[in-house]
């Protein structure tokens, strides 16, 4: 896609043009290196602006032309103040892995970029709360967490790259949610920004605080429309001693669902990870990285356990049990006990490198949604024969469509649909919306599960909130962003 994709959404004429005053003001504010330049002095070229104006998946394109990097609090206050003063657009960004075309602009939007924005600010190992500044790397925070004992409550395939602001702005949801609940419970406080350069400092570090509304909800889940986050704290659990996975083949979804039941009242407070894969999914990984799959046999449906508890003899005689348990009464077909770090890893890999596999092909349309467990799948199944009956599927290059392939956290009711694509085309994103969104809004699943609304699915919010919600929420937006230069064209 490029802005061109979406002939609806004109520039919004109110916003300025940046000029050349405009950048000698944020050169002075922050030094040059912290405000890249493109066309306006003409000392940074078009390729240092790409990854700012691409996203992850290459789908979407923005066209900005100022970059800039505050080190502090203070300075995103003034970015923005002057911002605001002078309406000019600007797209906060992280570490620029969302998956809905929220983190790039469309038009010529600054990109205020958060990656020098990377202290740990402070972390109390009685407690386990941790306060960070909004760019720090996701899995940085948790490998400093992990030499403490503790974890962070949140894991994904994009730790090495996404921010922790952009977890909190997208309320990801991830890997641990089954076991340790959403960011809406564990960020206990956070600093933000408002457009007009205010500092809201609600930095709390406590877990209960019942003193009127909590304001910091608005931000988590906010993908910066209503201010920029410059810092969080969050609560955290002590890290598991003993982790213990398990990789199983099933013959049907059905089966899966009562695998799931069974690990559920069989291994209760140990299990920290259900994870779904199809057979389409886990064939994509191993065309891509031509490697030894886990199971000698192959199955319809797999799944991922993970199991996290301070007992690891104990624990894994229990997944032991669990595991015979349910080959016995014909559930699984077939599973595998990882037997170290190694093995851990490399099943790990077979679901996270799932994303990257799939999109390896050319692109990927994708679909994170929430679905009861009962009808989870057959949005994938539904989907296959409609991309197969519009002839868009094949194995050659005059087919645009690789294959479509179903995975998620089966623990959380969350499917990935992805439909892997050789190049993006209208015929193929006709077939699939507004199909999908329709299928959902059918059955009340949320057509956003975990990556948020950004531009991808901006068009749709109807199929999962009422009108009521829908006015609530832009009645909240003109609050915070009166003039509504924070991350336009984009959720409402
Ligand atoms: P960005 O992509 O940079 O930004 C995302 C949104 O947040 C944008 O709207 C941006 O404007 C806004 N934003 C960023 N920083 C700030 C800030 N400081 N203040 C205000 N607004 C801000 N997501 C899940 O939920 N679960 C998964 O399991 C998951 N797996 C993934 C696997 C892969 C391989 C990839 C590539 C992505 C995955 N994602 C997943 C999506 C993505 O990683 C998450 O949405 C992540 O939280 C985004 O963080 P980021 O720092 O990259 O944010």
């Amino acid at each position: 896609f490029t802005t061109d994709s979406y002939p609806e959404i004109k520039r919004d004429p109110r916003f300025s043009q940046i000029t050349p005053e405009h950048v000698a003001y944020f050169r002075d504010l922050l030094g040059k290196d912290s405000a890249l330049v493109d066309g306006v002095t003409a000392d940074v070229s078009a390729d240092d602006m790409e990854p700012y104006n691409g996203d992850w998946m290459r789908k979407y394109r923005g066209h900005c032309k100022l970059v800039l990097k505050p080190t502090s609090t203070e300075e995103v206050s003034q970015i923005l103040k002057y911002c605001n003063d002078n309406m000019l657009a600007v797209v906060p960004q992280g570490g620029n892995t969302g998956l809905v075309g929220g983190s790039v602009p469309v038009f010529d939007e600054i990109v205020i970029s958060m990656s020098r924005m990377n202290h740990i600010r402070s972390f109390d190992e009685v407690s386990g709360v941790l306060v960070v500044d909004a760019g720090v790397v996701l899995e940085v925070a948790d490998q400093f967490l992990a030499e403490k004992g503790y974890l962070f409550p949140l894991d994904l395939g994009a730790k090495g790259s996404c921010q922790i602001g952009g977890n909190v702005s997208t309320n990801a949801g991830g890997l641990r949610l089954l076991r340790y609940g959403s960011l809406h419970g564990n960020v206990l406080g956070l600093q933000a920004v408002l457009p007009d350069g205010t500092i809201v400092d609600d930095l709390c570090t406590l877990r209960k605080n019942n003193t009127g509304y909590d304001l910091k909800q608005l931000f988590i889940g906010g993908e910066g429309t209503i201010g920029m986050i410059t810092a969080v704290s969050v609560q955290c659990p002590q890290r598991g001693k003993a982790v213990n996975v398990a990789f199983l083949g099933a013959d049907s979804f059905e089966k899966i669902q009562l695998a799931f039941r069974e690990a559920k009242s069989q291994l209760s407070e140990i299990l920290s990870a259900f994870e779904l894969m199809d057979s389409y999914s886990q064939d994509m990984v191993h065309r891509v990285r031509q490697n030894k799959r886990p199971l000698d046999g192959e199955y319809p449906f797999y799944c991922l356990i993970e199991t996290t508890g301070s007992n690891s003899e104990h624990d894994a005689e229990k997944l032991e049990k669990f595991l015979e348990d349910v080959m016995s009464k014909d559930i699984i077909a077939d599973g595998v006990l990882a037997q170290d770090e190694t093995q851990i890893k490399s099943l790990w890999s077979q679901r996270e490198g799932i994303t990257e596999c799939v999109g390896h092909f050319g692109g990927t349309y994708k679909y994170d949604v929430s679905i009861p467990l009962k009808d989870l799948y057959r949005l994938v199944d539904d989907t296959r024969e409609r991309i197969e009956a519009a002839g868009l599927k094949g194995d050659t290059d005059e087919f645009p469509v690789v294959e479509v392939v179903g995975y998620g956290h089966m623990g959380d009711c969350n499917l990935h649909l992805n439909v892997a694509v050789r190049r993006y085309d209208k015929r193929v994103e006709k077939v699939l919306e507004p199909f999908v969104y329709e299928w959902i809004g059918k059955i009340n699943g949320s057509i956003s599960a975990e990556h948020g609304i950004g531009i991808a699915k901006r068009k749709y919010l109807g199929f999962s909130r009422n009108d009521t919600i829908i006015g609530l929420m832009k009645q909240i937006k003109k609050l915070y962003d009166p003039n509504g230069i924070m991350n336009p064209y984009k959720y409402i």
